[in-house]
């Protein structure tokens, strides 16, 4: 980052829409006012036929790097100047990075939860189910073959979404991937080790929506993972706990994403802690009527 102006901030941000209810932008202001950086995070609402212009802005304000979410992850790439592997790999950017005067398109959404993963366990040689075949799962399927799981296996109702992540893993990664259709009740193989729900299910308001589970095929052995942010504690972390799994929520996956995209822009490692806190406080405050949750 370059010398700081109390008057003249550092400018983030994020481009999405809508845009009311994303809480990165409270999380990142917390992590430059702990650690005394003049920036701004400045969450807009873009509609897509306004990204060129909104990404020509950023440039032309000599922003230090902006996020990219829902509905253009996919549709930025076209106005950025090239890609990390990442990004590459998953066909959709989170995070763009002024470097030597190109704009390159990162992924940092697999790596978050890589990131808070490695929080509990180490993702080398896991046997990891992942359930859903969407954006989510396609950055945590390449990210965690990157990183070393052994084998993956993505199940999907639509089991075509599935076969193109499996072949994608297969094809770019050493990791070996398997597709399977998501019909009836999913039974998680005894030799799993990790279990990512990365479906939408459980996201509020629909806090009580099941995913079509077994649950007695998770217990004691299995890390279960969830990407829901909202609530911290959904149905499956709650019920899979009380079996004796191990759990992990989604926030931990957004304040990594969050702390690896301000290393990006700023080269700054952010107290996690004081994000995570934040985040809390942002969209938190929904407790599960049986008393657990956040
Ligand atoms: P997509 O719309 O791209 O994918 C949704 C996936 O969920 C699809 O595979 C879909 O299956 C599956 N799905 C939806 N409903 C059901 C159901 N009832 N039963 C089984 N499968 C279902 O969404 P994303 O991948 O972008 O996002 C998924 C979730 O990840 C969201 O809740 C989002 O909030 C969260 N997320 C969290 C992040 C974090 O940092 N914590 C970061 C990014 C995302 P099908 O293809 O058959 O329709």
């Amino acid at each position: 980052m370059n010398e700081q102006n109390p008057l003249l901030p550092a400018l983030t941000g994020a481009f999405s829409t809508p845009a009311g209810g994303n809480p990165t932008g409270a999380m990142v202001e917390a992590a430059y006012k702990h650690h005394g950086l003049v920036a701004r995070y400045i969450n807009s609402d873009v509609q897509p036929e306004a990204l060129a212009d909104a990404v020509a802005g950023a440039k032309a304000m000599g922003w230090i790097g902006f996020n990219c979410s829902l509905p253009h992850k996919e549709s930025v790439i076209a106005l950025l100047d090239g890609l990390a592997d990442s990004a590459r790999l998953v066909r959709a950017v989170n995070c763009v990075v002024p470097r030597n005067g190109s704009w390159i398109g990162e992924n940092t959404d697999g790596q978050g939860f890589v990131a808070s993963l490695r929080d509990v366990v180490d993702p080398a040689g896991q046997q990891v189910v992942i359930l859903g075949a969407g954006g989510a799962a396609r950055a945590i399927a390449v990210e965690l073959a990157l990183a070393g799981a052994r084998a993956l296996t993505i199940v999907n109702r639509t089991v075509e979404k599935a076969e193109a992540i499996a072949e994608l893993v297969n094809r770019e990664t050493p990791a070996k991937a398997t597709a399977r259709a998501w019909a009836g009740s999913y039974q998680v193989p005894s030799d799993a080790t990790v279990l990512v729900n990365a479906t939408a299910v459980g996201l509020a308001p629909d806090i009580h929506a099941r995913l079509d589970l077994d649950m007695d095929t998770v217990g004691p052995g299995l890390v279960v993972c969830d990407v829901i942010p909202n609530p911290a504690e959904t149905v499956l972390l709650r019920e899979a706990g009380q079996r004796g799994a191990l759990t992990l929520d989604g926030r931990g996956m957004l304040v990594n994403q969050a702390a690896i995209n301000i290393k990006l822009w700023t080269g700054i490692d952010v107290e996690r802690a004081v994000m995570r806190a934040r985040l809390d406080e942002a969209i938190g405050g929904w407790r599960h009527p049986t008393g657990g949750g956040d």
